[in-house]
Order: C-alpha cells, then structure tokens, then sequence
C-alpha cells in the first residue's frame, strides 16, 4: 500500500538574544532549560498515536537557533523521530542555524544524524545593517559557518536575506545580494522586513530610516533579474533555488501536505484539523506527554476553509494551482467559484491561465497580498 506523505517541524524556541525585528517565539535561555524542553519534547514526539499509514517525507528543525542545542540532546531528539516514525530514504531534514552557533564537531554530528540540509540565518553581508537588526553575528562569522557547513560535507545550503533595512539603499542591497550569490548557495530566501507589532523596531519605526515604497519595491523586482543572472530560479514569491534544490519541506506546506509540529507553540495540520501547542513554557513543560493538554487551539477547517488555503497557498508558488488537482480535491471548478477574480485578473495581466494553470504574472507576483485578499470568499 502507498502510505501517505507526512511533514514534521520541531520549534526550538533558544536564541543567545532576542533580535530587534523578530516577533517568533524565541528567548534566551539557560543550559538546564535546553535538557527539560528536551525531555519534554521526547514525550509529546512519544506520545503521539501510531500513523502507520504514513511516510514522512521532510522534517525541519526551526526556531529559535536550532544550531544552539547540544550534540547530545539533537541527538536524542532525531533518535526519538526515527523510532516513532517511518522516514523515506529521500527525506529533505533540515536544520535551522545561525551564524556563530555553529562547529565543525555539531556538523559532522548533525550529518550522522541525517540531516541532509542547513538553513543559515545571515539576513546582510554589512556590518553596519547587522549592528542595526540586533544580530549577535558579524559578516565574517556568517562567511566561516557557510564555509564550515561546505567544508563538512553540506551540499544543500540555503541562506536568509532581507532587503528593506533601516539606513539600507538600493546599492547595499544589491551589493549584499550578489556577494551571497557568488558563495553559491544552493537556495536563498530573500525577504523584506516586516515591521511586526511587539518588537523594537515597532516601537521606534519613525527613527528607522527605512528605504520608501519605491525603492523597496525595486530591491523585490531586482532580486529576480540578479538571481536569475546568477542560476537560481525562482519557485516561490520570496524563494529561489538552483534547479534540483528548491526546499521540499516547504513546497509541503504550500500544498497542504499534513504536518505534525512539535514543541512549544508548534502548529499541525491533520485530516484538515489545524491545532497549536501551547506557548507558555511552564503548561509545555509539565503537560507535555498529554498531547490533549498541550493544543491550545484546534480548528476543523471546513470545505470554504480549504478551498481558500489551497488557492492562497499555491499561488505563492510560481508553478501556481492545477485546475485538475483543484476539482479532484473539491469536486468543483475554479470557475464555479472563482470565475470572476481570475478572469478581472488574467484581463489586467496580473494572472495568467495556461495548460491547466493558475499563475501569478510578474506584475501580480509583486502586488499579490493584494490579489491574495480576492479569494478569501
Ligand atoms: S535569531 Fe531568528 S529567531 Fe532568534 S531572535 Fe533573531 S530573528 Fe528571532
């Protein structure tokens, strides 16, 4: 029998200090902390109900700095995994990491236990932007753990950039990007900053000097001539890769392949259930190994609930939705329920319809949270 795909994430919720611009569940902590969220998470991955019927075929480790955890508890962590579930020997198994946090000894160890794939958190290649974001590593320190992660053996790189800094033009940004893409990492995923409610940044926007809708627009639609220029093609409105490369664990989640989350605050989707794990750190740490009492929320989505995601989540991707997958997932056309959003957008030129597809143009790619808002229904 063909068994069923099936993502994992584990949230590792430590950084060594909180970034000026990050609004994600993470915090400092202390050496104790990593070995009781450790032992916690062994019991809820533990505790989970058999899914023989599945096989999975990504796991990503997130965060936080994954690259913080000790050899020893990644290890018993990846070990629990791979006793509770049955991995593909395909499997994309990625790990967080970021600059500074990383060692030739974790590598080795992180290749044994089978990752296949490092994300490394470098965000600029200037000093001066790094100091602004509040980033614990320099430039330098990002140029030695992408060649440490070379150097040991990783052949799937990807690197975070953001572009729309505080103080940052149109030439930095260039500059940062083209000097990311002579390293030749195999994927990059390249961002603008979001000012998100609850951080610094929020708080002091008005001091931040950050670069005008223009010119922010500009970096977005030049980030697509300069990585094509270098080999990397792009699959996803903030995502490029060389060809082969293109990070499965999130083509998974673009497509609505069930994922189970694990850790504090970790979210899942299973038999169009949506549920979160609780984040608050003490409730995580005691009740743990009764996965009941750990969702904080949990969420059945109904037929109009997936028909929104699928079409919000796929037309990020620049391969875009299938008429012929949609009306076999609901038993309907894109016509009968979206005919007069695509056809105002495929008229003006911000969608296209071809071969059985549904895609966002270049013109739409960069207007498409706008676009996106037309098919919640
Ligand atoms: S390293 Fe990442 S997760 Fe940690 S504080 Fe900075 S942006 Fe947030």
């Amino acid at each position: 029998m063909n068994k069923k795909e099936l993502e994992l994430y584990v949230h590792i919720p430590f950084c060594v200090k909180k970034c000026d611009y990050c609004d994600f569940l993470s915090f400092s902590c202390s050496d104790e902390a990593k070995v009781s969220y450790t032992r916690a998470l062994l019991k809820e991955i533990d505790s989970q109900p058999d899914m023989e019927d599945y096989q999975v075929v990504s796991i990503f480790f997130g965060g936080g700095t994954p690259s913080l955890m000790e050899i020893d508890l990644m290890q018993k962590i990846t070990e629990q995994i791979r006793g509770k579930f049955h991995i593909s020997d395909q499997a994309e198994i990625t790990l967080e990491a970021n600059p500074g946090t990383l060692t030739m000894e974790k590598l080795q160890a992180y290749l044994q236990m089978g990752f296949n794939r490092i994300s490394i958190g470098c965000q600029s290649l200037s000093n001066t932007e790094l100091i602004r974001l509040g980033r614990i590593h320099t430039a330098e320190e990002f140029y030695e753990s992408f060649l440490l992660a070379r150097n040991a053996g990783f052949d799937n790189i990807n690197v975070d950039l953001m572009s729309a800094l505080p103080g940052q033009t149109f030439e930095n940004w260039e500059r940062n990007l083209r000097e990311m893409a002579d390293l030749a990492p195999e994927h990059i995923s390249a961002y603008s900053l979001i000012l998100e409610e609850r951080t610094p940044f929020f708080q002091k926007q008005c001091d931040l000097d950050l670069p005008d809708e223009d010119t922010e627009r500009l970096m977005y639609e030049k980030t697509q001539d300069i990585l094509r220029e270098y080999g990397y093609h792009q699959y996803e409105i903030s995502n490029y890769a060389k060809a082969g490369y293109e990070c499965r664990h999130n083509i998974g989640y673009w497509k609505r392949v069930p994922y189970l989350g694990f850790g504090l605050g970790a979210s899942s989707l299973k038999n169009e259930e949506r549920y979160s794990n609780t984040s608050d750190w003490k409730e995580y740490l005691k009740k743990s190994d009764r996965p009941e009492s750990i969702k904080k929320s949990c969420e059945k989505l109904s037929r109009k609930d997936q028909i929104e995601e699928y079409m919000i989540l796929g037309l990020r991707m620049n391969c875009g939705v299938s008429e012929k997958d949609f009306s076999g997932q609901f038993g309907c056309t894109f016509d009968d329920i979206y005919h007069d959003v695509i056809n105002k957008y495929v008229k003006t030129g911000y969608m296209q319809r071809t071969e059985g597809k549904i895609t966002l143009t270049r013109k739409g790619i960069s207007v498409s949270n706008i676009i996106m808002a037309d098919f919640i229904l």
